[in-house]
């Protein structure tokens, strides 16, 4: 098959990819001039254990499959990455519940060695962390995203995929044969394709409220959610991921990532938005401050700086319970060659070489 991916982020770099690998003839559209210049590029980098995700979601189908597949490909490209691990800690003897319920979530999903230890033995660990009870999660690690993408274009391209640039597709129309694309960019014009994939992140919704027969009614609504970083100025303390026991709607609380040389920083908050807007506004720091001291009473003053901000695609807003991604490909929506992509935030880094099996297995049904 001749198979139009749309999007060059992280998913659809491994959905082209994967399809390559299959034998289909692999083109990205990508309406920017580069790879990850989407959510993939604004994001924590963290290669996620997946221990929050309700029993039979996609979230936890999809995050522990690509956890491994992901350490598998980073070690075969070498791709830089480390398995640092991850620390929830719960601050106050009420958030204990909170933390089993985790752990038993978190062992229903197949996490490794994931298990509650207490107070003594998380600080035994990170001897500047405070807090009364603590899971721990070996398997979590972190990786350098853009070098991740990089390797997938390459794997592409060997392949004989791809990737168009500066590419827009503004339409999907449905015919006998398959698909004919409507784009528009540097250049413009129609291509016809036995398939389409469309993950254009924060674009799916736009691009499938422009594919022909599509029913309204599939499109979920998109609700923004920026996360907010902020740079730690002094040298790091800690050497895993630290997150306080899930307290906000949207997120998993503000937490300490780390980056490849151990920088620290802090984020990503919750902040509801309604367009898409990048700029960190310092105000927030006030928050930051009170949020982190709960887990690490030593952070001292002025020491955080806006950093950057990524935004979520996400399809439930402020109070509603967290959605699943949504993947459709034939069977749900009826449309022969086409695969929609809704609502792919967090753990989507994680789980993009699960998705992509998925997806390039339903185009052959
Ligand atoms: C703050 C934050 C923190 C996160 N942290 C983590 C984490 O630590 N670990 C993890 O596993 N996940 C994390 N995620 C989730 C992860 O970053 C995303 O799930 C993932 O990057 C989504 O990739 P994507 O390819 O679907 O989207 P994108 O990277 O946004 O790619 C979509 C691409 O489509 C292009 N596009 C859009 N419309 C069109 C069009 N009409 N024509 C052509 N091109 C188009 C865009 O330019 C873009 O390049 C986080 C997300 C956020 C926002």
């Amino acid at each position: 098959m001749q198979i139009l991916v749309i999007g060059a982020g992280v998913v659809g770099l491994s959905v082209a990819r994967q399809a390559a690998l299959a034998g289909h003839e692999v083109i990205i559209a990508e309406k920017t001039s580069g790879i990850g210049n989407g959510v993939s590029s604004r994001n924590s980098e963290v290669i996620h254990g997946g221990m929050y995700y309700p029993t039979g979601s996609l979230r936890a189908r999809h995050c522990p499959r690509g956890r491994h597949m992901m350490y598998e490909f980073c070690a075969s490209h070498g791709v830089p990455h480390r398995k640092c691990g991850k620390l929830i800690v719960a601050t106050e003897d009420a958030e204990v519940a909170k933390m089993e319920a985790i752990l038993k979530q978190g062992q229903a999903n197949g996490v490794e060695g994931f298990r509650m230890i207490d107070g003594a033995a998380a600080r035994a660990m990170e001897p500047q962390v405070s807090c009364v009870a603590a899971l721990h999660s070996p398997e979590t690690g972190i990786v350098d995203s853009h070098s991740f993408m990089r390797a997938l274009q390459g794997d592409l391209e060997d392949r004989g995929g791809v990737i168009a640039f500066n590419t827009k597709v503004e339409r999907l129309i449905h015919t006998q044969a398959g698909w004919v694309v409507r784009y528009s960019g540097s250049e413009s014009g129609e291509l016809a394709v036995d398939a389409v994939v469309n993950s254009a992140g924060l674009g799916a919704q736009a691009l499938a409220r422009h594919t022909d027969d599509y029913p309204e009614n599939r499109v979920p609504r998109l609700v923004l959610a920026r996360g907010n970083y902020y740079g730690y100025a002094g040298r790091p303390v800690f050497s895993r991921l630290i997150y306080p026991a899930p307290r906000i709607d949207g997120g998993l609380g503000t937490h300490v990532t780390l980056d490849l040389a151990g920088r620290m920083r802090f984020g990503p908050d919750v902040e509801w938005i309604d367009k898409e807007d990048y700029n960190v506004n310092p105000e927030r720091a006030k928050s930051f401050y009170a949020s982190i001291r709960r887990y690490w009473p030593g952070l001292p003053d002025n020491s955080l700086q806006p950093d950057y901000a990524g935004i979520r695609p996400k399809l439930t807003g402020p109070g509603e319970p967290a959605a699943d991604f949504i993947i459709e490909g034939p069977a749900q929506h009826g449309l022969p060659g086409l695969v929609q992509l809704f609502g792919i935030e967090s753990p989507g880094l994680t789980s993009s070489l699960s998705i992509a099996e998925d997806v390039v297995s339903y185009l052959k049904s």
